[in-house]
């Protein structure tokens, strides 16, 4: 029996900017799943904790899967993918249990994913190395389940760091550990979890993905990470519509905001990260336009009750808002999102903080 624990995640800043090969900043969280792997006479099963039926497949690759629950593709789609690539998968059973809420934001699907990758490697000594591990939990996401995702969560994932965020290139997908000493600064990260409905959050992702790839090929470059700040006005005197420059504008800036958060962190000056954050709050909700009513009042509470910086974290249209505050300062913050919930008629925000804990581990 082999068993490893991979966490959910949150990201600090750098919003929309994956997909357009720049930078972003997440950090692993405390929560995760845990998968086990164990030997199994025939067949592959999978259960988890929280789902009530268990499933038994007969082993194959992607193409010849049968129709399964869609829970079920995160977990086979590492056999069904590996057995793609010519590895004779025995038949096994893997069973998951993760604390990590499902489609708030934080990452459960990675946990999973990440979490079954590195127990079946482990369990059939296949010796993968870190970048085939993670080219495999980015392709279950994409391939086996048709998530278009990017593959920030399955890095951060897999390689974050205890009381570090992780800067993360997405274009070369190279990673580096950047310090974050909340409890050195008397700090803390609170969460508010708007429980907003994620409404047209899928076909508005897609308009922002072709509108950055629109004005990228517009502007003749690969992609809108070749656009520095220094080149920002000149790029947007080249677009003629106007939707295409506030996307342009948000994605070169975030990429900046994103650097200088970690110059900042490197430099240990945590406390001055606050405007960045709030900065990065302001250019998704005038610029990208991925925000909601609920995650802008939750970040105005958070403001207004002394956080030195705060914004949606996530894709948009709903998902968690973080702040950064002085750790005496969390109590009344949380009491002020709760309060400004209820006088905008808004259904109840779930509340808690946050550190920065390792990345994925055999148990
Ligand atoms: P997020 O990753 O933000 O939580 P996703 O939509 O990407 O949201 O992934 C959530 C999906 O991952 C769930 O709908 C479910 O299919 C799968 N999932 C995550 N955790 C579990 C679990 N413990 N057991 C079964 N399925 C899970
Ligand atoms: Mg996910």
């Amino acid at each position: 029996m082999t068993s490893w624990f991979a966490p959910g995640r949150i990201n600090l800043i750098g919003e929309h900017t994956d997909y357009n090969d720049g930078f972003v900043l997440p950090f692993a969280l405390a929560v995760g799943c845990t998968a086990t792997v164990a030997e199994a006479p025939s067949d592959w099963s999978v259960r988890s904790a929280q789902e009530p039926d268990p499933v038994v497949v007969r082993r194959s690759g992607l193409a010849d899967a049968g129709d399964v629950p869609e829970w079920t593709r995160y977990v086979l789609g590492t056999l069904w993918l590996l057995t793609d690539r010519g590895v004779d998968v025995p038949p096994m059973e893997i069973t998951v249990d993760s604390d990590v809420p499902t489609g708030a934001g934080l990452s459960s699907s990675a946990a999973l994913v990440c979490s079954v990758v590195r127990a079946v490697d482990d369990h059939l000594g296949l010796g993968l190395d870190d970048d085939a591990v993670f080219a495999l939990t980015r392709d279950v996401e994409n391939d086996a389940v048709g998530a278009p995702t990017g593959g920030m969560d399955q890095l951060v994932s897999l390689r974050g760091e205890a009381g570090h965020v992780l800067l993360c290139d997405m274009r070369s997908h190279d990673t580096r550990p950047v310090p974050l000493d909340l409890a050195g600064r008397g700090l803390a990260v609170l969460v508010a979890d708007t429980r907003a409905p994620h409404k047209h959050s899928d076909g508005e992702y897609g308009a922002r993905r072709r509108g950055c790839e629109e004005a990228a090929r517009i502007l003749g470059v690969p992609a809108l990470r070749d656009v520095s700040g220094a080149d920002l006005a000149d790029a947007l005197g080249l677009l003629e519509e106007d939707e295409l420059r506030r996307y342009v504008r948000h994605v070169v800036t975030e990429d900046e905001r994103v650097l200088a958060v970690a110059r900042l962190l490197d430099e240990g000056r945590l406390p001055d990260i606050g405007q960045a954050l709030t900065a990065s709050h302001a250019s998704m909700r005038d610029d990208f336009r991925i925000t909601v009513p609920e995650v802008d009042t939750a970040v105005d509470a958070l403001l207004s009750a002394g956080a030195l910086g705060a914004r949606m974290t996530g894709g948009g249209f709903g998902g968690c808002v973080i702040g950064l505050l002085p750790e005496g300062d969390v109590e009344g913050a949380g009491d002020a999102v709760r309060r400004a919930f209820a006088d905008a008629g808004f259904g109840e925000p779930s509340l808690f903080t946050a550190t920065a804990e390792a990345g994925a581990r055999r148990v």
